[in-house]
């Protein structure tokens, strides 16, 4: 995969790039009566929601649990509203909002803190702008490791450099090791430097005085069976960002689901259990490659397989009308006759055939009566 980057499971244990999401959440009452409480009833909502009707600050809230509660004044009950998110969460602070008069504040703010440790599928990005995707937790042990014992955090795919010449991120590089070694902190203010006296080879020359090597390479051994890497590795210290683009908030999956109304069709959206589009491009890829039963399987299997009513003698799927009994026989509306055979189709096929019948428009399908035709 283009642009992956490998983290080092350690530092990950040691807290590499963990990170809270925010989230607020606005409540306000509708009725001018209502007010935030606890029913002193329910004692057993005492552990999730305190007398005001708020959670407590540092409360820990599982999906669906109680998370507030309000007299409604409308209809005379309190009302006790979940949790609706899909994650476990920290009550982070909680505000009622209002004026100083003496009637009670009906809008309470309350915001809430997601735990987002590093997973696979996550982004990171440098100051360069060099972005990525964590593709793996590898082992510190399985890491290749300097001569002086260090194991690197990230490891990155130099490819992304040649296109991107995101030659800061290098300097980056020599200057943040230059300066861990010799305990400097560099004046990063641009045209300091110049084609006569460059920022390499004043980095360069201060990683020497240290004893390493002046472009910033190392020699490197192999974590899986300790031999020396042929290849010098530019290995130094880089800030590193974490963003918020993050699986758990991206994953999708769908088997069987909702679908539209109108087409049949499975709904789009990952908030609605709906599918991942299969568009054109992806259409003539498969076309291309000749996978007919995948296309097939894809576009009217999954999709909206239906099976239609057809007259063979006409060929309209919009005239037949099957006998309920025995006694009423299988009629068509547009021949009169009865040489009716059931079809597999796309439900948005038929869709089609009465959008043209809106037009006067008839459509027809030629079908042999002999070939009784009962589903693809
Ligand atoms: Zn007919």
């Amino acid at each position: 995969m283009e642009d992956a980057m490998i983290i080092n499971k350690s530092a990950y244990e040691r807290g590499f790039g963990a990170g809270s999401v925010y989230k607020s959440e606005f409540v306000e009452l509708a009725h001018p009566a209502s007010y935030f409480c606890r029913d002193q009833a329910r004692q057993d909502l005492a552990q999730y929601i305190d007398d005001d009707g708020l959670p407590a600050v540092g409360a820990r809230l599982q999906p669906d649990a109680p998370f507030y509660s309000f007299y409604d004044a409308e209809k005379n009950i309190f009302v006790v509203s979940k949790y609706h998110g899909k994650e476990e969460v920290f009550v982070d602070s909680v505000r009622l909002c209002g004026d100083f008069s003496s009637r009670p504040l009906k809008k309470a703010c309350i915001m809430l803190r997601l735990q987002r440790n590093p997973t696979v599928g996550d982004k990171f990005a440098s100051r360069a702008g060099q972005k990525g995707i964590c593709s793996q937790k590898w082992a510190a042990e399985d890491l290749p490791f300097t001569e002086s014992g260090l194991v690197p955090d990230i490891l990155f795919n130099p490819h992304g450099f040649p296109s991107r010449m995101t030659i800061a991120m290098m300097i980056e590089c020599m200057a943040g090791k230059a300066a861990s070694i010799h305990g400097h902190v560099h004046d990063a203010t641009p045209f300091r430097f110049n084609e006569k006296d460059t920022a390499i080879n004043y980095f360069g020359r201060l990683l020497e005085a240290s004893g390493y090597n002046y472009y910033g390479t190392e020699r490197m051994y192999s974590g899986v069976d300790g031999r020396e890497m042929d290849a010098d590795i530019f290995f130094g210290v880089i800030h590193y960002q974490r963003l918020r683009h993050m699986v758990s908030d991206k994953w999708q999956v769908r088997t069987t689901g909702a679908v539209d109304a109108l087409t049949g069709q499975p709904v789009k959206g990952r908030r609605r259990g709906g599918g991942v589009r299969l568009g054109e491009m992806e259409r003539d890829a498969l076309a291309s490659h000749g996978a007919a039963f995948l296309l097939h399987d894809r576009l009217f299997h999954c999709s909206d397989k239906t099976q239609a009513v057809l007259c063979s003698k006409c060929g309209t799927l919009l005239g037949p009308m099957v006998g309920k009994s025995d006694s009423t026989k299988d009629t068509c509306r547009l021949c009169g006759e009865g040489h009716l055979v059931s079809v597999a189709i796309p439900y948005i096929f038929k869709f089609f055939v009465t959008q043209l019948a809106c037009v006067n428009i008839n459509v027809k399908i030629n079908c042999s009566e002999h070939l009784s035709i009962t589903g693809c």
